[in-house]
């Protein structure tokens, strides 16, 4: 019998793995200026990160076999509550372990709770808090990881959960927020195509090898394809050189824009924004909702923009990619040249070791 039981787990927990994409988009980017620190997650995750992930992982797959949500919705929404933390950490403290969940502490005990701190459970939910015991040890701990995503994932489930229009339901209901449900889908959806959490790979947008030039130009009043000042990289290179997607992501956007002419938008695990600007064309396997992956060629290289739809060589030949990272309400464009020498470069180095 308990036999037949895991069995039966291993069937529903290997299903969940398979499957996964869909399509959404109504992106409207705020880019604002100004450049912000950040420490991405490296190209290669130490042992201690890849561990962490291990045991994210093990936490997600012992929610979903006790909520029958996919493990991938919730690794999305913890995902997704993680960049927003680390977007603003004074204003949402870590209160988890490793879960990036965060709740107040009204909303936790309910609004209307005389105890703020309250942790029983009965009194919780009297005072519809969303507050839940998790990990069965009687109290609505507000710093287990399990109770903090069990609380969310008590909340998602009032609308059903089990499909994905019932989970966007509830997404909607428990943020009140499109983008978070918008974003919490995208991060899904990344998670069942791959079927796992380590995704933070990289790769530089041109390929390694071809000729190309690019130097420092952030906040450059000149420059092609920013808004204001100018918000990312030029990278110099002939027409109809592959574009390739740096990150595991989702296309956001795919289209003209005046100034950015032939561009895409991909949105990454990070919740930043990569834009890839001045396409001479799109390669024809990416649509908005496509999932892709680091190194995947998504356009050329070329100088369309500024003008109408079509209009060309007003400039030079040259990728423009800027970063943008998600803060809730605004978008914020960061330098990504740093990046793009750190990707460059492990890039050269996984070229040679392959040579060797
Ligand atoms: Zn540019």
């Amino acid at each position: 019998m308990k036999q037949t039981f895991s069995i039966a787990l291993a069937a529903v927990v290997a299903s969940m793995l398979i499957s996964g994409q869909s399509a959404y988009a109504n992106p409207n980017q705020n880019p604002n200026s100004i450049a912000s620190e950040e420490k991405p997650a490296q190209a290669q995750s130490s042992q201690g990160e890849a561990d962490s992930l291990t045991t994210r992982q093990q936490l997600y797959d012992r929610l979903s076999t006790v909520t029958g949500i996919p493990w991938y919705r919730i690794a999305a929404v913890d995902q997704y509550e993680r960049t927003l933390s680390k977007a603003r950490p004074k204003a949402r403290p870590q209160l988890g372990k490793i879960v990036g969940i965060y709740i107040d502490e009204e909303q936790w005990a309910g609004p209307l709770n005389p105890d703020p701190a309250d942790n029983v459970p009965v009194s919780i939910q009297w005072f519809n808090g969303v507050g839940r015991d998790g990990d069965g040890d009687g109290f609505a701990d507000r710093t287990s990881d399990l109770d903090l995503l069990y609380s969310v994932a008590n909340r998602l489930l009032q609308y059903g959960g089990s499909t994905e229009d019932d989970f966007s339901i509830g997404l909607w209901e428990y943020y009140h927020n499109s983008r978070a449900v918008q974003r919490i889908q995208q991060f899904s959806n990344i998670y069942a195509t791959f079927g796992r959490l380590d995704l933070y790979e990289h790769a530089f947008p041109v390929p390694v090898g071809t000729n190309y030039s690019y130097r420092s130009t952030w906040g450059n009043a000149r420059g092609w394809g920013g808004r204001r000042t100018h918000e990312g990289t030029d990278i110099f290179a002939n027409h109809g050189i592959p574009v390739r997607s740096t990150c595991y992501g989702v296309v956001e956007i795919k289209g003209w824009n005046p100034y950015g002419g032939w561009r895409i938008g991909i949105r990454d695990l990070n919740n930043y924004y990569h834009y890839y600007a001045h396409l001479s064309g799109f390669d024809k396997t990416v649509g908005i909702g496509t999932i892709v992956k680091p190194g995947q060629t998504i356009g050329w290289v070329g100088s369309s923009g500024y003008g109408k739809p079509g209009t060309q060589g007003k400039f030079p030949p040259h990728l423009h990619y800027g970063v943008y990272r998600d803060r809730g309400l605004i978008e914020w464009a960061f330098d990504p040249y740093p990046l793009l020498r750190r990707w460059e470069q492990d890039e050269r180095n996984r070229l040679k070791a392959a040579n060797r």
